[in-house]
């Protein structure tokens, strides 16, 4: 769970684990600068002055040995990540090094921070909300350019002005309702909440539609690639690759691993999987990988089932085609390069997918192919890339709860029921709207949240 103190300093490691150029320990608390004191030995003594790299080592005050030579930094609160007093030691990228310097840090009064807790402070403290802590979640792990830029717009704080503008819209109105329970009805200006009620209304739907979009930037699809052994599978995922990663061999039945690699296409990330050949097999290791692709074509978003145009559709093609079926998928028809012995008209299978013809080894209507995965995991709508954008289901879900209960405040209110009857739904909308930026989130709702974060963040 996380933790919830302010008072007590933490550390953490705050780079990628692995070698790297240079690896950083971050420290956030009142005590960071005093621990910093304590193992830091300056090239030239001179007093820590805030945000100002200094050059030394950090020095292992029992033994005096030297455990790294580093650069570090001492951040004044306000004015750092967390907002409490930060501190960066900047040392070599190697895991040994970066492990002794963090645990003198720990042994010299820091706590291991946990998960999240550096972004969780920055929280707490009210120099991000909740929207933008996801957000740096989604920065890191963003996979394309596409969904860099929606992390960072959110990042940026675009949606969370927009939720608080409509959350804002909504205590105006509450305001008034207030006013009118509290005080007889002559003392208070008479005022047609419906038009306010409408506009937030229309607001929430306008976020809720871009969130099938977004939701594609931040998540991609998951594509599987499917067929019988040798119809191209994994020369046409290597081209789609445009490197050598997946295994080609003239030997049926080699790809036995299920493969995963990640596409740009258009900027939503596409996990495309390689199965083994889906067929009948006393042979247990491929047996395994029939297994395999059952599964990625249940858990897949879209089918690419792979055909050999060169050749008239086996009952093996036929078997792996009934697996597919009321899947959403595209039926490729590779090796289009060889005298020909199948067309689209020739497949009676899949009637409603998308057939696209393409030679795997000339890499010809690779375009296509992508367009159409483009199409079909879109609906073929390309949604400008501008304003807020959401791109959490969490946010989701929870802007449909807020736009649930502004139609059933409408309803009440046109209905002519009480005032009260209606700020029950707008309080609910209201607290909806706030679990997104975090003013009304639960404690176990930051638990969920933060702890998905890795350590240092
Ligand atoms: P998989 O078992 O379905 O993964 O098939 P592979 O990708 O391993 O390909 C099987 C064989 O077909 C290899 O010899 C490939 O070079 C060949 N092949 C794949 N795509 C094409 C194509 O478009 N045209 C031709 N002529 N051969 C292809
Ligand atoms: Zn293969």
């Amino acid at each position: 769970p996380v933790a919830y103190a302010l008072d007590d300093t933490i550390a953490a490691i705050a780079t990628p684990v692995g070698e790297g150029g240079i690896g950083i320990v971050r420290i956030s608390g009142p005590e960071a600068l005093a621990i910093l004191r304590r193992l830091f030995r300056p090239a030239r003594p001179r007093p820590f002055e805030s945000h100002r790299l200094m050059y030394g080592h950090i020095v292992d005050p029992h033994t005096g040995d030297v455990v790294d030579e580093v650069m570090a930094v001492y951040m004044r609160a306000p004015h750092t990540y967390t907002r409490q007093d930060v501190v960066e030691i900047h040392g070599h990228g190697g895991m040994a090094p970066l492990r002794a310097v963090l645990s003198l840090v720990l042994s010299a009064g820091a706590r291991l921070a946990e998960p999240g807790e550096m972004t969780l402070r920055a929280f707490l403290n009210g120099r991000i909300d909740l929207a933008q802590a996801e957000a740096v979640l989604d920065v890191v792990r963003a996979r394309t350019e596409a969904g860099l830029q929606a992390a960072l717009r959110q990042l940026g704080g675009h949606l969370s002005d927009d939720i608080r503008h409509a959350r804002q819209m909504l205590l105006d109105v509450l305001a008034h309702l207030t006013a009118l329970i509290d005080f007889p009805e002559d003392d208070v200006p008479p005022q047609d909440i419906a038009p306010d009620l409408e506009r937030v209304a229309a607001h929430l739907e306008r976020l809720i539609a871009t969130a099938d979009r977004g939701m594609l930037l931040r998540e991609g699809v998951r594509v599987a690639i499917v067929g019988r052994p040798n119809v191209g599978k994994s020369s046409l995922l290597n081209r789609l690759l445009r490197h050598d990663r997946a295994i080609v061999t003239d030997i049926p039945g080699t790809t036995r691993d299920v493969l995963e690699e990640t596409l740009n296409v258009r900027g939503i990330p596409v996990v495309v999987v390689d199965t083994a050949g889906i067929r009948q097999t006393q042979d247990v290791v491929e047996a395994i990988g029939v297994e395999r692709s059952r599964a990625a074509i249940a858990q897949a978003d879209l089918v690419l089932l792979v055909l050999d145009a060169s050749q008239p559709l086996t009952d093996e093609d036929h078997a792996i085609a009934a697996e597919v079926e009321g899947r959403p998928a595209i039926v490729v028809l590779n090796k289009t390069d060889l005298p020909r012995r199948l067309f689209p008209d020739n497949v009676p299978f899949l009637p409603a997918a998308p057939r696209v013809e393409l030679s795997a080894q000339q890499g010809e209507g690779l375009d296509r192919l992508e367009e159409t995965i483009f199409e079909q995991v879109t609906g073929g709508h390309v949604m400008p890339l501008h304003g807020a954008l959401v791109t959490n289901p969490r946010h989701k879900a929870a802007l449909q709860r807020a736009l649930d209960h502004v139609r059933a405040a409408q309803s009440t209110y046109a209905a002519g029921l009480p005032a009260d009857f209606i700020t029950i739904d707008l309080h609910s909308a209201v607290n909806a709207l706030g679990e997104i930026t975090g003013e009304t989130a639960t404690e176990d709702l930051l638990d969920t949240i933060f702890s998905r974060f890795c350590i240092g963040k």
